[in-house]
């Protein structure tokens, strides 16, 4: 389990750009269905780029991605313990 969070994580970028292929959405999109942990932070990060596209244009400044990517990283060592 922590192995493929771990790798859905990875992926969350792309995922939410669109830029992976139907089969790699498949298999992430399902293990989001029966995986809370990935739920809550794909939920969160597509939460704040609906807000910060509200709001601007402009690209995620570089500490809030480092805060995202605190979070995700947080998320996995939780996972894996
Ligand atoms: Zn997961």
């Amino acid at each position: 389990m922590g192995q493929s969070c771990e790798q859905a994580l990875r992926e969350l970028y792309s995922f939410l750009d669109g830029a992976l292929t139907v089969e790699r959405r498949t298999v992430i999109s399902a293990h989001i269905d029966e995986c809370s942990e990935c739920l809550d932070v794909f939920g969160f990060e597509s939460e704040l780029r609906q807000v910060i596209a509200m709001r601007c244009r402009e690209e995620v400044p570089e500490s809030l991605r480092m805060r995202i990517l605190e979070v995700i990283q947080a998320t996995i060592l939780e996972i894996e313990d």
